[in-house]
């Protein structure tokens, strides 16, 4: 009864439009899109919007402008429940007529007519690609709803007519679809419908392997869009859940998580949403990114005063994106950079105490300032300003001064900062004329105190 995976692949994305796109419905998206893909079928894409209040036209743009983003396409056009109606009714009324299903009361008390099948009350087994032999006795399951009216069909018949009129021949979707699967296979049996094949993704679980929540964190792609994940690391990162490739190597294109996903490997058990490994195959990403594309996204969420900066100096601006690349793991890093300052003395000399130039237990302001004197002149004498030419020149003084007493202030006097690239880098980054002039800065201080 089961389609073998040699005919015609053709898969389904049918989201709700009932709220932001998900990150759950994402990687149900990756996982269709993926198997589709690697077997040159087709993805159809609906939108199941029969629950006229909760779906929303904002919500369904959301999903489309998601996918989009992700790089997920499917074939066709996009499709809609709700403008179907005819087509559910004329099942429904066949369906009448041959007796699966009677009008019946809503409940008890009620007068609100509502249509229910009927159920053979037998046992259904099906085969999933991922959890194998699934059987459900549909007896507990009693007459169960189908539509409210021949104009308001419910998503159990809405499915089945719309995989069974696509000719769906795989149906992928989370785990919270299995116990909806017999119901499902009951009306495919009534409408002569053939089964899919059937396979049921494990769900994402938060850390402490609850359900995902709003309490969990960012749940929408919107979210982490926002946030600077870049759409290949998000790509990459959901296709590791509740996915393992075979070998060390968990850096992938999309391209290539086609070639090598495997749906018979999916797991059984829950996926775990881990941040940290989501930041980390971002950072990845982020270092296979092209120079000019990192240029533009740093651009994208650098607050508008450095922008400004950054417009009046862009040659600076070119030798701190390296900094910043190896600073951040997603693009919002960048604002807390700023914040904490570590941007801004790039563009300008920074304010501080000048205790805090000197080395820990060093206290004598006329040492510091031989030291900053002689480092200026060796600073002086270096050509070619290189982060290395400048280590090389003073180097050797720094290992007799003791480095810390050398070092830190030459760091200190350039960034105002506790933290920061080595002094060498920062050199760099300022040229000569920048760095001398800030190193001056320090003996004024001190000639001042
Ligand atoms: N509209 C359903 C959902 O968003 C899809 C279930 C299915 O794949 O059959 O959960």
């Amino acid at each position: 009864m089961n389609k073998e995976i040699t005919e015609k692949i053709i898969t389904r994305l049918p989201p709700s439009p009932t709220g932001l796109f998900h990150i759950g419905t994402a990687r149900t998206a990756l996982f269709n899109y993926l198997f589709t893909k690697q077997n040159n079928g087709k993805m159809l894409f609906r939108m199941e919007d029969t629950d006229k209040e909760r779906s929303k036209k904002e919500f369904e743009d959301n999903i489309t402008e998601g996918l989009n983003w992700l790089g997920i396409d499917y074939d066709g056009e996009i499709t809609r429940q709700s403008e179907r109606t005819d087509i559910y009714k004329k099942y429904l009324n066949k369906m009448i007529e041959d007796g699966f299903v009677y009008e019946a009361e809503e409940s008890k008390e009620g007068d609100k007519k509502v249509i229910r099948f009927k159920n053979p009350n037998k046992e259904i087994v099906f085969q999933d690609l991922i959890r194998g032999e699934v059987k459900f006795d549909t007896s507990e399951l009693g007459d169960f709803v189908i539509a409210k009216s021949l104009e308001e069909p419910l998503y159990h018949l809405t499915v089945v007519i719309d995989d069974f009129e696509g000719e769906v021949s795989h149906v992928i979707r989370g785990e919270d679809g299995i116990s909806n699967t017999p119901r499902q296979i009951l009306i495919q049996e009534a409408i002569g419908a053939e089964r899919p094949v059937y396979a049921h993704l494990p769900l994402i679980l938060a850390q402490d392997k609850s359900k995902m929540s709003k309490r969990f964190g960012a749940v929408s792609i919107d979210e982490y869009k926002n946030k600077g994940y870049l759409q290949d690391a998000i790509i990459n990162y959901l296709a590791l859940l509740g996915w393992s490739p075979q070998g060390e190597e968990e850096i992938f294109t999309l391209n290539e998580l086609i070639e090598k996903f495997d749906i018979k490997k999916v797991h059984k058990g829950g996926a775990i949403f881990n941040i940290e490994k989501l930041n980390w195959i971002n950072k990845e990403h982020i270092k296979l990114m092209s120079d000019d594309d990192f240029k533009i996204k740093v651009l994208e969420f650098i607050p508008e005063d450095i922008k400004n900066k950054i417009e009046e100096n862009p040659e600076l601006f070119n030798k701190i994106l390296p900094i910043i690349k190896e600073r951040i793991e997603k693009f919002e890093d960048i604002i807390e950079m700023t914040k904490e300052g570590d941007l801004n003395y790039y563009f300008e000399q920074p304010e501080y105490e000048l205790e805090k130039v000197l080395w820990k237990d060093d206290n004598d302001l006329m040492v510091l300032k031989t030291r900053i004197e002689k480092s200026i002149e060796l600073i002086e004498s270096v050509g070619e300003f290189s982060a290395e030419k400048i280590k090389e020149a003073i180097w050797d003084y720094a290992s007799d001064e003791g480095r810390g007493s050398v070092l830190w202030p030459i760091r200190y006097a350039l960034s105002g900062k506790d933290k920061s690239p080595d002094p060498f880098i920062l050199c760099e980054v300022l040229g000569k004329e920048e760095v001398i002039k800030r190193l001056n800065y320090v003996i004024e201080k001190i000639q001042k105190s």
